[in-house]
């Protein structure tokens, strides 16, 4: 297929030809890369917008039930929802594969969905990018939504904090004790916190939960930007469908307050800007590296740096003398 049909395709919402574009992202093939440049140009014309929400807990916690029954809800409402999965840990185990289509079985079939795991070879940097422009796809085609899940294993937050509208961390039931053991760094990510399993046996223990978590968020910061109450903690029940509906209210809320502040515009011109040079950085790394001269330099130099024989600023700016 021609690129510019492909282009074409996409921009009138063709899943098929959405998910041919995707692969096209995701291939290491030069000649693939050159063309899924040229896609994206041609589409961004298009400038297109969907909110862009991550979202992210521990295996268990509920995730794939989590986004089968709120996409299921926001299709119900006309709404077209794309669901991207970023699992870097599925590169390195070959475990765990996230976006997994059986595990969203009712919305997978829905003509207003489209759903992607995450690749099951690819680096961290890789993975940023073919998500980023994933997403980019996947606006173009006109998702009204694009959920960008992740497990939580760190780094993989923050990468997806830095492409999203908003962050939401899935949680479990939980006492006291366990609050301390979600990172700090990730509790601070967080817009909107949601206590899973709200239902049955679990219910007064979810309860309690948000109400500690809702604490913790108080404590931790103020953003001027944001309205007075986020961000703040919830309970859901994926299995019930309880809370669903006001989950999906309170990030309408804040998607709006951020448009309505021109806190949206500047972040996205802000998480655009550190892409940019995110992509520099690993340009400028892959270059070093693939002089086979330079890269016997860098290995020689590491040395000498590590038995003390030359300082890491003299090794390093040796190594990128060789660059020009
Ligand atoms: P993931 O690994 O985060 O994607 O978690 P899953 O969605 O696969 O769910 C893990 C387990 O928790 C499954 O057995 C689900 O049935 C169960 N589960 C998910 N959501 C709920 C919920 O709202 N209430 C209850 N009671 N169980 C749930």
């Amino acid at each position: 297929m021609r690129m510019d049909e492909l282009a074409e395709k996409v921009a009138a919402g063709n899943r098929r030809a959405l998910a041919r574009a995707v692969t096209l992202v995701e291939s290491t093939r030069p000649d693939h890369q050159a063309q899924a440049l040229g896609l994206l140009d041609q589409l961004r014309a298009l400038d297109r917008q969907a909110l862009r929400i991550g979202l992210s807990g521990t295996p268990g916690v509920g995730k794939s039930t989590f986004i089968e029954a709120f996409g299921m809800r926001l299709v119900e409402a006309g709404l077209r929802v794309a669901v991207l999965a970023v699992d870097p840990s599925s590169a390195r185990s070959g475990g765990s594969i996230l976006g997994d289509k059986t595990r969203m079985d009712r919305l997978s079939r829905e003509k207003g969905a489209f759903i992607r795991p995450s690749p099951s070879s690819a680096a961290l940097g890789g993975v940023a990018r073919r998500t980023r422009e994933a997403i980019s796809l996947c606006e173009a085609a006109g998702f009204d939504v694009v959920l960008i899940e992740t497990v939580g294993v760190g780094q993989s937050e923050t990468m997806v904090a830095q492409m999203c509208d908003l962050f939401v961390l899935l949680l479990a039931p939980a006492g006291g004790d366990e609050l301390q053991g979600v990172k700090r760094g990730i509790m601070e990510m967080a817009d909107i916190i949601l206590v899973n399993k709200a239902d049955g046996d679990l219910k007064a223990t979810a309860t309690r939960t948000v109400a500690d978590y809702a604490g913790a968020l108080r404590l931790l910061r103020k953003r001027p930007y944001d309205p007075e109450d986020f961000p703040k903690a919830l309970a859901v029940s994926a299995v019930e469908g309880d809370g669903l509906g006001q989950a999906w209210a309170e990030m309408q809320a804040l998607a709006e307050w951020r448009k309505a502040h021109s806190h949206w515009d500047r972040t996205r011109a802000a998480q655009a800007a550190h892409w940019f040079e995110q992509e520099v950085r690993e340009g400028l790394l892959a270059r070093l590296t693939r002089d086979a001269d330079v890269k016997a330099l860098m290995r020689e130099q590491a040395e000498a740096v590590a038995r003390g024989q030359a300082t890491a600023t003299a090794a390093a700016r040796d190594v990128l003398d060789r660059l020009r």
